[in-house]
């Protein structure tokens, strides 16, 4: 197996992976890792990592993950640059939110590497989440389910969200998926969200809960019910970000720190609702 190397080897056969590209979301995979304890799930949890500062891994590490070195796929000078920070931004302008500076939109497509780890069933998810319930059930789902890109209107539901989503690994179909990714003049407006969007057209649904983007609190708050929500995921801007909606999602904001220093989380149901705080 080219491209991936584990410092450990595999525990258990189902596995909950995240990516991590640099130490900004070293910071929020330790976070997820903490969350996902929390549920007392026994699957394994690997943060797959490219050459992330040593310091940066450490604490995921401490929270017993597996960690997996991958390389940034092998794709071509010209999809490189048509996927460059600054021509997707420019050739598909971001309206809605805001992108961190240290987001890389090349680096997303690295999470196609999960078809390449040693387990039967993976469940992935955004370091940028947090799983509030129990969601093992998902590893019973199959490839692929995603939840609907909600969190502006109705019209969300035509499009998957690709912060969650359930696979079987396979090499075979990383191959073929890294065949169909980069061909000549291809150009994936919302990387890996579109690519998955493509390469599986009859995608399952799974519900809102299971992905639940920050801006739903915002933007349709008729939606949010805290007892409901089990991957709660910090779309466009981060919580361990200063930034301009932090005002306005200073309730969702706080709980990701109470998770990020292992503190004593507060009890879900008796958060305030959206316009309550
Ligand atoms: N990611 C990464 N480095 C990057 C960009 C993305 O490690 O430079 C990983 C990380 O797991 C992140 C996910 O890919 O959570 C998708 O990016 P992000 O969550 O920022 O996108 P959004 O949810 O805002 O669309
Ligand atoms: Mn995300």
């Amino acid at each position: 197996m080219t491209g991936l190397r584990a410092e450990t080897a595999a525990r258990d056969d189902r596995a909950y992976v995240t990516l991590a590209t640099n130490a900004d979301y070293a910071i929020g995979a330790a976070a997820l890792l903490r969350s996902l304890r929390r549920t007392g799930t026994t699957a394994d949890l690997v943060v797959m990592h490219t050459d992330v500062p040593g310091d940066a891994l450490e604490p995921l590490r401490q929270l017993d993950a597996r960690l997996v070195h991958v390389d940034l796929l092998p794709t071509s000078d010209a999809f490189n640059q048509a996927h460059a920070k600054r021509e997707l931004h420019g050739a598909a302008p971001f309206t809605k939110g805001e992108k961190p500076p240290f987001h890389t939109p090349l680096d997303n497509f690295a999470k196609l590497r999960l078809w390449q780890l040693d387990y039967r069933r993976a469940v992935f998810i955004d370091a940028d989440a947090l799983a509030l319930q129990n969601i093992d059930r998902l590893f019973d789902y199959p490839e692929f389910s995603a939840a609907p890109n909600v969190y502006e209107s109705l019209n969300d539901f035509h499009r998957l969200n690709s912060g969650v989503f359930t696979a079987r690994p396979a090499e075979a179909t990383f191959k073929a998926m890294l065949d169909r990714l980069d061909q000549p003049g291809m150009f994936w407006r919302r990387t890996d969200q579109t690519f998955l969007e493509s390469y599986f057209p009859n995608w399952h649904g799974l519900p809102v809960f299971d992905n639940m983007l920050q801006y739903v609190w915002i933007n349709l708050p008729q939606l949010w019910r805290w007892q409901d929500i089990r991957v709660l995921h910090y779309q466009y801007e981060k919580p361990w970000q200063d930034h301009a909606k932090a005002d306005q999602l200073r309730v969702l904001i706080d709980l990701w720190h109470s998770y990020a220093r292992g503190d004593a989380v507060p009890d879900l149901a008796a958060l305030p609702a959206p316009g309550e705080a």
